[in-house]
């Protein structure tokens, strides 16, 4: 089967994303995405876009977005890079800033993209283990790195976040290593640490298009860090593929990042469903942290999180379960509509009475 494979490949241990069915229609709550379209204004421009230029490479250092993610957060175009999705732009970070001498340290209960990257290029990993309540454990994490960091704030799956406080103090306290705050969900209600860009040249802050603007299909995800860490960024993608982003992404992301209106709106009626929706289930019975994301994690107990899962895709609810020590008993819920939630509260609640 993996006749002619290199052996970095046959030794690979790849990401495996959620599932995204074509047979059944689903309500569909296991990749995190957004349950509203994108802004008119973005097919607009994506139309607009959609013209003779399409025989032209796009421009590799993508000016035009840059501008507009640079007009969004307050910084300088030349402190933004922007890439194929925020798992382009991690994967090239880690190829970028880290060292297979120097472990790279990040929680044990995390994005699960890190540990795929690391063992990929060959990295060592120091797993920091989360509190018994999935926070994250602050002290070691200023104490015991030797080498770069790796913080989702929020953290996926569990929807935790720090305070803007709290990382400050992880990127004060290693000045010599390059600390990646992964913001894929920032915009659900934590806060960003884009605004200290200047003070800290050892700070990258990754965000996408993906979550709050709705454009998971469009694979959008941008750096923002001060120019020594955008250089060595650039390094890495011209040493792969230089054109990454192409010409339709560029134009959608920086309509939607131009229509602050429609952004705010629907992160706040996100957020909204979020906490009634939690709120429901803990009034069931069900054990759902407090979440800064779109996703709620959830556990009952007495069930098993397989249970949970399979109970769910039974009655058309698709839900995301890892099979992995510590969350095994828990599933990672997107939050949808309010009507989706609707349904997810009443497929949950009918699955536990069923197995009780
Ligand atoms: N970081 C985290 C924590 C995520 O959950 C995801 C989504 N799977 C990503 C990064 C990557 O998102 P994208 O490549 O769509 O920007």
């Amino acid at each position: 089967m993996k006749e002619f494979w290199s052996k970095k490949i046959r030794d690979a241990e790849p990401y495996v994303p959620g599932e995204q069915p074509k047979d059944r229609k689903f309500i569909k709550l296991n990749t995190n995405e957004n349950p509203y379209p994108p802004a008119q204004s973005v097919i607009a421009a994506i139309h607009a876009a959609a013209d003779e230029k399409l025989r032209l490479y796009p421009d590799p250092e993508c000016l035009d977005l840059r501008r507009a993610i640079a007009r969004h957060t307050g910084l300088r175009e030349e402190q933004v890079f922007c890439g194929n999705g925020s798992d382009e732009i991690l994967a090239f970070a880690f190829q970028a800033f880290f060292d297979p001498n120097v472990p790279v340290s990040f929680a044990d209960v995390t994005y699960s993209f890190y540990e795929v990257w690391a063992k990929y290029l060959d990295l060592s990993v120091n797993l920091i283990p989360l509190n018994d309540d999935f926070s994250l454990p602050l002290e070691r994490f200023l104490e015991e790195p030797k080498g770069g960091i790796v913080i989702a704030n929020p953290n996926a799956p569990t929807g935790q976040a720090l305070a803007a406080g709290e990382v400050k103090r992880v990127v004060e306290a290693h000045p010599d290593q390059v600390v990646i705050v992964d913001e894929a969900y920032v915009d659900f209600g934590a806060e960003s640490m884009a605004r200290y860009i200047d003070t800290y040249p050892n700070l990258l802050v990754v965000q996408t298009a993906s979550k709050s603007r709705s454009l998971a299909g469009l694979r959008v995800g941008w750096a923002m860090g001060n120019e020594n860490l955008m250089a060595a960024l650039r390094c890495v993608r011209d040493s792969v593929n230089s054109y990454t982003v192409d010409r339709l992404a560029a134009a959608g992301t920086a309509a939607a990042l131009d229509n602050e209106e429609y952004f705010e709106k629907t992160c706040a009626a996100i957020a909204a469903t979020r906490d009634k929706t939690r709120q429901r289930l803990l009034d069931s019975g069900f054990a759902v942290l407090p979440s800064k994301a779109n996703f709620l994690f959830v556990s009952h107990p007495g069930v098993p999180g397989k249970a949970l899962f399979q109970g769910l895709r039974e009655r058309g609810v698709l839900a995301r379960w890892f099979d992995k020590s510590r969350i095994r008993d828990h599933l990672r819920i997107t939050v949808g509509t309010d009507e989706e939630m609707d349904a997810l509260v009443a497929a949950l609640t009918e699955t536990v009475k069923t197995l009780k």
